[in-house]
């Protein structure tokens, strides 16, 4: 089946505030209308898409977009105008599949598509719809009266259709339609409405950019990782703290704080999963602040941080490196501290341990070294 892509992005939209029309407007990292762009572009049904731009901004977007695939046309002053132009422009044949979409309905996905394809073997045109959960009252003068919500729905875009019935169903009027499904019903075509989806709601005020950006924050991050590495001397005392965890021995580790090397190691590699520097420079040994400070609170201010950039921790991987103390016996137990300081099912944190076959400086017992992985996924 061959389908094409109508994007309506030539609207002024200025309710959504702002510099310019919303359409154009950032969300995440990429504009508004780019969304529904890349959406058609990825799907592998799609020939040809005509991007439906302002006319003073056509050069700019022919400049930025224009190929075999992608066509930039010059919008009219009303939707359905621009919506013409847009069929005008594409090399489409009378059974093929023409989806009209309005670059201001940025979730669109590739399920939704082929959707849409799959109902049109039914109907001569279909569109995705939600049903109405709140009350609806019509307000007359001063008196109010409620409306039975029972057969209302909210319908989206894109909107599908054989090229041909849309064609000629808006060539036989110069009326304005509402949407394009509305060219339909006046001309008496089949209807068919698939689940709708929340992320296709249109942003019109001001605040729907900011709510679709929590929407649609996951597609906006990638899943990221991150490696630490650290090392800690030893020197006089009666325990090393790992994880957390003393761990009896006849040295201890020398260091500005509780000279966790297994929590610093962890530290680093989610703060190096976010680019954010090291532990040094969230907490410079020369501030004495973190003098003796326990390691707990470094390790939990990156997994804050990874929280703040919308990110979980999906698990973590510490291998630890020394002939002594024998890690073997707290191996569980230093899971479960960590588990339990970044709030995370014991199926997420490894600790393993290993020796460097009395080799170089963790061989001759001069210190412990910890390396760590990281991965962490958009929340
Ligand atoms: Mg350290």
């Amino acid at each position: 089946m061959v389908v094409h892509a109508i994007i309506v992005a030539a609207g002024k939209g200025l309710r959504a505030a702002g510099d310019g029309p919303k359409q154009f407007q950032l969300l995440g990292s990429k504009p508004l209308y780019q969304w529904s762009l890349e959406a058609f572009e990825t799907h592998p049904a799609v020939q040809q898409i005509a991007l439906v731009v302002p006319s003073d901004r056509y050069e700019y977007f022919a400049s930025k977009h224009q190929s075999e695939r992608i066509k930039i046309i010059a919008g009219g002053r009303k939707r359905t105008t621009s919506v013409r132009a847009g069929l005008k422009a594409l090399d489409a044949r009378s059974n093929h599949i023409v989806m009209i979409h309005d670059a201001a309905r940025p979730g669109l996905d590739a399920t939704m598509i082929s959707s849409l394809i799959d109902t049109l073997s039914d109907a001569d045109a279909a569109a995705p719809a939600l049903p109405l959960a709140d009350a609806l009252k019509r307000l007359d003068g001063d008196s109010i009266r409620s409306i039975t919500r029972d057969d209302l729905y909210r319908v989206q875009t894109p909107q599908a259709f054989y090229y041909g019935k849309i064609q000629a169903a808006l060539e036989t009027t110069s009326e304005s339609f509402v949407d394009d499904l509305a060219a339909i019903e006046a001309s008496g075509g089949k209807i068919r409405l698939v689940q709708g989806d929340e992320r296709l709601s249109k942003v019109t005020w001001p605040d729907d950019l900011n709510r679709m950006e929590k929407i649609l924050r996951s597609e906006t991050l990638s899943p990221r990782i991150g490696t630490g590495f650290d090392v800690h001397a030893f020197g006089p005392g009666d325990h090393v703290t790992l994880c957390g965890l003393k761990v009896a021995h006849s040295k201890g580790l020398i260091g500005h704080s509780d000279a966790d090397v297994a929590w610093h190691t962890l530290t680093d590699a989610i703060l190096g999963a976010l680019a954010l520097g090291d532990i040094g420079d969230h907490f410079p040994p020369s501030d004495k602040n973190w003098k003796g400070a326990e390691s707990s609170l470094f390790l939990k201010h990156a997994s804050d941080l990874a929280y703040q950039a919308g990110y979980l921790i999906a698990n973590c991987d510490i291998t630890l490196i020394c002939e002594q103390p024998k890690i073997g016996p707290h191996r569980e137990a230093m899971r479960e501290t960590t588990a339990r300081l970044l709030a995370l099912p014991l199926s997420s944190i490894s600790v393993k341990a290993t020796t460097t076959e009395r080799l170089g400086f963790t061989g001759r017992g001069e210190g412990i070294a910890a390396q760590a992985a990281c991965m962490l996924v958009p929340k």
